[in-house]
């Protein structure tokens, strides 16, 4: 592939004539550009006339994108519009105002476009020396989420790829900072923190799994019980894990009670907000209490804070925590480290793009008040998808509306009728919903988080799904 050079030979002549070699001519790289912000307009406009999820098989796809290893040039126009009419058209739009599945992606115009911006200016946020301006948004987005937020004025923070990354990152560091004892979770704590917890190699005699309430928050009662009993067996307890806003039904934790056995016996408080954190942001409506109680705390601006994949924040109370875990002092990087802040050295990752960009236009473009306004309307769009279960006598809720999630189930419908109404309404490309297993039970959860999503998207989802599980298992169409 390569082509055979000895060491002496001369470069050829041509050699600085060739130095454009990758580069387009600039009136072509900014006529595609406009092309692609075309592009990008054109699909957020109709995006609702579109399937909210799109599935192909792999031979179908590969016929398209794949291919032998292309050795000559192609056709950047053709390649572009394979992106964006083959590759990304075939996913979840998780920005679809119908996608209520899992956790839905409603990014918002401005992060787009500093996205766009960092992309095109190569930006970076590892070192001081390397990246100050990117560096500095990334600060000052963290002040103002952690303002937002209200975490204590001296808290620290990184952002990382995602709530999974962000909840890791935060284990090894309460870890290093309060040794390697036992690790709490509950029963609803988000798998990523439990393969986070083994990736680290913790050893599994060292996690509890606290049971959850009816109303599946991690019961403080049973987390002082197993906690008293492995303290008096000798094992001390290192780090609690709450959770503010359950992936599988919005239940918050009682922050404050868990933080006061978490000051008893020493252990650090983490809360997993990746998904529900944002809802502090409504005055008096999230339930969230006590976010400024928590060591540690993830959330995940590429959910509810509107950001284009991929965005999470950790913020650690105690200054320098994330040093302590994470910092590293090479030869090769000490001319670039020593300024006010090195983010390389706040976790695992040295090359990072600056994520704080988006964040940051986003926060500034909207302000506080507007993007409270855009999570709240998440929150009552569950609360509306609610009335719509509760006045349909096929239906019935099983969790009531919590931070932008509501679960229910067909009247004596099974599991398998759960799911193949979700599949149905699914594939029927009108909405996308998706199923959980709440204790055992099997429900359909809608997450209503999407700003753009109308009181018509939710009564009709609702009603399609009604139509669908009320079928008789088996029977006809
Ligand atoms: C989504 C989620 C995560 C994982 O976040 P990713 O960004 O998908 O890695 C962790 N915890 C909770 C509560 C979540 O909802």
């Amino acid at each position: 592939m390569t082509t055979a050079r000895r060491r002496d030979q001369e470069p050829p002549a041509d050699f600085d004539a060739t130095s454009d070699i990758l580069d387009f001519d600039r009136d072509e790289f900014r006529r595609l550009g406009y092309w692609v912000v075309d592009r990008t307009a054109e699909h957020l406009a109709t995006l609702d006339r579109r399937p909210a999820v799109s599935v192909t098989d792999l031979s179908r796809l590969e016929e398209l994108l794949g291919g032998e290893l292309p050795m000559d040039p192609g056709v950047v126009e053709t390649g572009l519009a394979l992106l964006a009419d083959v590759a990304f058209e075939h996913q979840q739009h998780g920005d679809h105002p119908r996608y209520f599945a899992r956790v839905p992606g409603p990014s918002s115009h401005a992060g787009i476009l500093a996205d766009w911006l960092s992309t095109g200016m190569q930006a970076i946020s590892s070192s001081w020396a390397g990246g100050s301006g990117p560096a500095t948004l990334e600060l000052v987005a963290l002040g103002w989420l952690q303002e937002a937020l209200g975490m204590p004025a001296a808290s620290e923070g990184v952002l990382l790829s995602g709530g999974s990354m962000a909840n890791v990152t935060a284990l090894v560091a309460a870890r290093h900072a309060n040794g390697d004892g036992v690790i709490y979770l509950s029963d609803q704590t988000h798998s990523s923190v439990r393969r986070g917890i083994t990736s680290i190699g913790h050893p599994p005699e060292l996690v509890r799994v606290v049971p959850t309430d009816h109303a599946f928050r991690l019961s403080p009662r049973a987390l002082h019980e197993v906690i008293e009993s492995d303290h008096e067996a000798g094992r001390s307890p290192s780090i609690v894990v709450a959770t503010a806003g359950t992936t599988n039904t919005g239940a918050v934790d009682d922050l404050p009670a868990i933080s006061a056995i978490c000051r008893e016996y020493g252990a650090w408080l983490h809360v997993d907000g990746a998904y529900g954190a944002p809802a502090a942001l409504v005055e008096g409506r999230s339930g969230i209490l006590g976010l400024e109680l928590a060591d540690s705390l993830v959330l995940d601006p590429h959910k509810w804070l509107f950001q284009p994949y991929d965005v999470a924040c950790l913020l650690v109370a105690r200054p320098g925590v994330l040093e302590a875990a994470f910092g590293m002092h090479p030869e090769y990087l000490a001319d670039a480290q020593g300024g006010p802040v090195d983010f390389h050295n706040r976790g695992l990752e040295l090359t990072r793009r600056s994520r704080a960009a988006k964040l940051w236009l986003t926060l500034r473009t909207y302000g506080m008040r507007r993007l409270a306004c855009a999570v709240e309307r998440g929150i009552l769009l569950a609360e509306l998808a609610q009335r719509a279960v509760e006045l349909d006598p096929r239906l019935e809720v099983v969790t009531p509306a919590q931070l932008g999630v509501l679960t229910f189930q067909g009247i004596d419908a099974t599991a398998a009728d759960v799911v193949r109404a979700c599949e149905h309404v699914t594939s029927s490309g009108f909405a996308a919903v998706s199923s959980t297993v709440l204790k055992g039970r099997t429900v359909v959860r809608m997450c209503t988080i999407n700003p753009r999503t109308s009181r018509r998207d939710v009564e009709q989802t609702v009603e399609r799904l009604a139509e669908s599980i009320a079928r008789q298992p088996g029977g006809e169409r």
